[in-house]
């Protein structure tokens, strides 16, 4: 899976770079991908972690489907080529926030390794940290919040991801958290350990 490039087009350099958008912001964008089962805790993890790093003082900002699918991706639906077409999309514009200095986090399952490993490819020479939400399949069917689960063994979601539809998990994710018995600031404290591990953050 590569990257497509509109045809005619050059890149126009711009005249500030990431080294002066990080001095400005007094922080280097990245993005922190969230990936796993539906209710492994994604989106309760990105939200905590975002206002972590803002009470902290960092600019942060989480993508997720409720402020993709109503906006840029209105015009997508639940079709495979429709689904890619959102992961697309996002891996893309968290790649441009991350260029911005903003530290992206975004949370959809994203169940296929090509296509978060071509939203690594985006984000390019920004750090990429990819954050698989491990929770057992057993422990998030008995969460469920949503409901989804059990209609999902009901036959009434089709391609449902974990139940009907596969989840291909990463082969080597900057960390692989499981959820289970932990609490959210536990699973916060684990992804902003990461974050300094990685270089996002300054060493702790
Ligand atoms: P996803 O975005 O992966 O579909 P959600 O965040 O919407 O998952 O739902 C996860 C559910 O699990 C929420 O109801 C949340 O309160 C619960 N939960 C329990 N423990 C944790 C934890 N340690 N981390 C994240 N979520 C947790």
């Amino acid at each position: 899976m590569t990257r497509k490039t509109s045809s005619n087009v050059t890149r126009h350099r711009g005249l500030v770079d990431a080294a002066a958008r990080a001095k400005l912001l007094g922080q280097r964008g990245a993005v922190v991908w969230l990936t796993g089962l539906p209710a492994s805790g994604k989106s309760t993890i990105g939200y905590a972690l975002e206002r972590r790093l803002i009470d902290g003082g960092n600019a942060a900002y989480v993508l997720d489907g409720d402020n993709v699918r109503h906006g840029l991706n209105g015009d997508l639906g639940f079709s495979p080529q429709d689904r890619d077409e959102n992961i697309r999309r996002i891996g893309e514009v968290a790649a441009l926030f991350a260029d911005s200095g903003m530290i992206a986090i975004t949370s959809f399952i994203s169940p296929y390794r090509a296509a978060r490993a071509r939203a690594r490819e985006a984000t390019g020479e920004q750090p990429f940290v990819e954050i698989h939400v491990a929770t057992p399949l057993a422990v998030c069917e008995e969460r469920d919040p949503k409901g989804l689960y059990a209609r999902a063994r009901a036959g009434e979601v089709p391609s449902f991801t974990g139940v009907s539809a596969p989840y291909e998990s990463p082969e080597s994710p900057e960390l692989e958290l499981d959820t289970a018995g932990k609490t959210v600031d536990q699973c916060v404290d684990e992804v902003v350990a990461t974050l300094h591990r990685e270089g996002v953050l300054p060493p702790a």
